[in-house]
């Protein structure tokens, strides 16, 4: 297991994921919105919602979960599968008005095999990445330095999404909820 160098931002995180006591993907969007930034939900879409990961790979890791609890590729449907895509879409224009970042890896791990986290409740990673960024990570033994918090990374991204919900009248980013 990946050592984290960080941990009190992730307090309220740990504490509504405990209460949770299931899956995560599940319970932390049947919150109330008044909870989204504790429980670093970033947009609910119609389908699907953005969420930053708290064992982050690299700053700004994000996530894009479709609401349905499922571990099985083929059941989703068009409608889900295209607002996975817009939303994928999304967090590369948010990243890169936060973040600037040199590239992204995109991607599912699918089956505990895969290295999926939450086995479960398929979900889609979006990973910035920057040139150089793997000179570090792989020499510390498996520890990762997260340089900005969890905290500071949500805050910058609601404000990119907020410059860009003023820049578009595009309904994708809008919520409809
Ligand atoms: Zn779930």
């Amino acid at each position: 297991m990946t050592e984290q160098l960080w941990a009190p931002w992730r307090l309220k995180y740990i504490e509504n994921a405990d209460k949770a006591n299931g899956c995560i993907f599940c319970l932390f969007p049947a919150q109330p919105e008044s909870e989204d930034a504790a429980n670093l939900i970033l947009y609910r879409g119609q389908h699907a919602f953005l969420i930053l990961n708290a064992y982050p790979y690299s700053n700004g890791h994000l996530m894009v979960v479709p609401y349905r609890h499922t571990a099985s590729f083929e059941e989703f449907t068009d409608a889900e599968m295209l607002e996975v895509m817009q939303l994928t879409r999304l967090s590369i224009r948010l990243l890169q008005d936060a973040f600037h970042p040199d590239g992204f890896n995109l991607g599912v791990n699918m089956g505990r095999v895969a290295g999926a986290g939450i086995a479960d409740h398929l979900h889609w990673h979006v990973v910035p990445r920057w040139n150089g960024d793997t000179n570090f990570m792989p020499v510390l033994a498996d520890v990762r330095v997260i340089p900005e918090s969890l905290a500071v990374v949500y805050e910058r991204l609601r404000a990119a999404r907020e410059r860009l919900d003023c820049a578009s009248q595009e309904p994708h980013t809008r919520s409809e909820r």
